[in-house]
């Protein structure tokens, strides 16, 4: 690496970036192309010859710009957010720069030892009980999805139980979720070869704001005992994909506790806001649980990839995933004195993850990025404020986060005959088409709902405030046209 090209071709990268970031208003939110659009635009094989940075940069402005969604935008209220910082985009590049595979201990023992800290002091952060904690005997990893948390921790529940009662009654395991829990735990059991039969989704209802229900949950297994099934593994969430509910974690603890069930928990978004005093009552119960995890890259403003898992006993991890080739064997690994984070996930290689969460955390400070979350939950208030203003609407679920699920109310078009949730459809297409802004929709218990996730970092109340505008403009032609 010419470290005089790389800092003349690094400055360029900053300063396309720097535009890309001054300029991102100015594209559509949703991307406008079509699909198989890069065919057409693209040569159909590699560059023979080395081409230079600056036709490079150019293609990406003009081929590929084009083909993106703009997550960063400040008008993107879709899924949920993927927020960043200057402190997250700059530890990137370190970690980047320094490149280190830290697969185990001695391979890079910063990036570990970082690792364990950082974990600790955000488990501190959210009062996680020590037992959670390296310094209390458990501890945490860094992983890149709430998918691969959750398959670990699935993995090392199965594991364990199977060595107790062998691995060909495998077949009677059973796993526990509500209809509200994330798709990737049906993966995750899938990749654990837990049978399709054995997955039990139990219904929540709109009278407990679609949670999970710990009665519920003790008969289903009581059955499944009867049965002669083996229940293994709950995933409880705080903060659903849907529409943000939260499964009541401590009677669904007491449950599990009463079978041995392993429990996790899964607050891949909800997690970073209850950094905050008057939102930790949301994670009460953890206390009891096996794990628990959440995604800084959604709204702690840490750049993807970043997802904290804590266990309680890391050796159950370990025993599933651990595996000890001659080629990596090595003193430190044998003292047992040291952590292999090769051990607590799937893959081998690991990216020096720990290095962007210590420096956000370092830059912005624990108050700081509290407010940070704090502000987002009062533009979430203060769209679902809007909402209410207008009588054509309706907030569909209570807002507990920073996303509001609304929709134009089934009373704002009684005398016609169309269809409340193709109404809604219409009007969710028409505002992604006009490129304004970004949202995207669930259906919970049947209703079609747009959902307002507020998140990104560059949001501020007038881009809210606009964003209400552009919804209300474009309901207006569509009820226009229907009433
Ligand atoms: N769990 C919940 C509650 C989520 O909302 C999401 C994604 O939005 C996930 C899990 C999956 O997260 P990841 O993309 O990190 O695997």
């Amino acid at each position: 690496l010419d470290s005089n090209e790389f800092r003349k071709q690094a400055h360029m990268m900053i300063d396309f970036i720097a535009d890309y970031y001054e300029n991102i208003e100015k594209y559509p939110v949703l991307s406008q192309v079509q699909p198989g659009y890069l065919q057409n635009l693209l040569p159909k094989s590699a560059p023979y010859y080395p081409e230079p940075i600056e036709s490079i940069l150019k293609d990406v402005q003009e081929h590929i710009v084009p083909g993106l969604t703009h997550w960063q935008s400040p008008n993107f209220f879709a899924y949920f957010p993927a927020n960043g910082s200057i402190a997250s985009f700059l530890s990137e590049m370190l970690m980047t720069g320094f490149n280190v595979a830290g697969l185990n201990w001695v391979s890079s023992p910063a990036a570990t030892e970082l690792e364990s800290i950082v974990t600790d002091w955000l488990g501190q952060m959210l009062v996680l009980p020590k037992s959670f904690l390296f310094s209390g005997g458990g501890g945490g990893v860094i992983h890149g999805s709430s998918c691969e948390a959750i398959l670990c921790t699935l993995l090392a529940a199965r594991d364990q139980v199977l060595s107790t009662i062998g691995s060909d009654s495998i077949g009677k395991l059973v796993v526990y979720c509500s209809d509200q829990t994330h798709s990737a735990f049906r993966k995750a059991s899938k990749i654990a070869g837990i049978h399709s039969r054995n997955f039990r989704v139990i219904k929540s209802t709109r009278s407990t704001s679609f949670a999970l229900s710990p009665h519920l949950l003790r008969s289903t297994i009581c059955s499944d005992i009867e049965d002669g099934l083996i229940p293994l593994y709950l995933c409880a969430t705080v903060g659903t994909t849907s529409t943000t509910a939260v499964d009541p974690l401590g009677p669904l603890c007491d449950v599990t506790k009463d079978y041995g069930i392993w429990a996790h928990i899964d607050a891949a978004y909800a997690g970073s806001i209850c950094i905050c005093p008057e939102f930790r009552h949301f994670i009460d119960g953890v206390e009891a649980a096996n794990s628990f995890s959440f995604n800084p890259h959604k709204l702690l403003v840490t750049m993807l990839d970043c997802c904290c898992l804590w266990v309680k006993d890391p050796n159950a991890l370990i025993n599933s995933l651990s595996t000890n080739p001659e080629y990596l064997r090595n003193k430190a690994t044998d003292s047992k004195q040291v952590v292999d984070y090769k051990d607590w996930q799937i893959s081998l290689s690991r990216r020096f993850r720990a290095m962007k969460l210590w420096i956000v955390l370092r830059s912005y400070g624990v108050e700081k990025l509290r407010n940070v979350l704090r502000s987002n939950v009062e533009l979430a208030k203060l769209f679902e404020g809007l909402v209410g203003t207008d009588k054509r609407f309706e907030i569909v679920v209570p807002r507990k986060f920073s996303l509001v699920c609304f929709r134009i109310s089934p009373s704002a078009i009684s005398k016609c005959k169309t269809n409340i949730d193709e109404i809604n459809k219409t009007l969710l297409e028409s505002i992604n088409a006009s490129g304004r802004l970004y949202m995207t929709h669930t259906v919970v218990d049947g209703v079609f709902m747009l959902r307002c996730a507020i998140g990104a970092t560059l949001t501020q109340e007038a881009h809210v405030l606009a964003a209400w505008n552009v919804i209300k403009k474009h309901a207006d032609v569509i009820l226009n046209m229907h009433v």
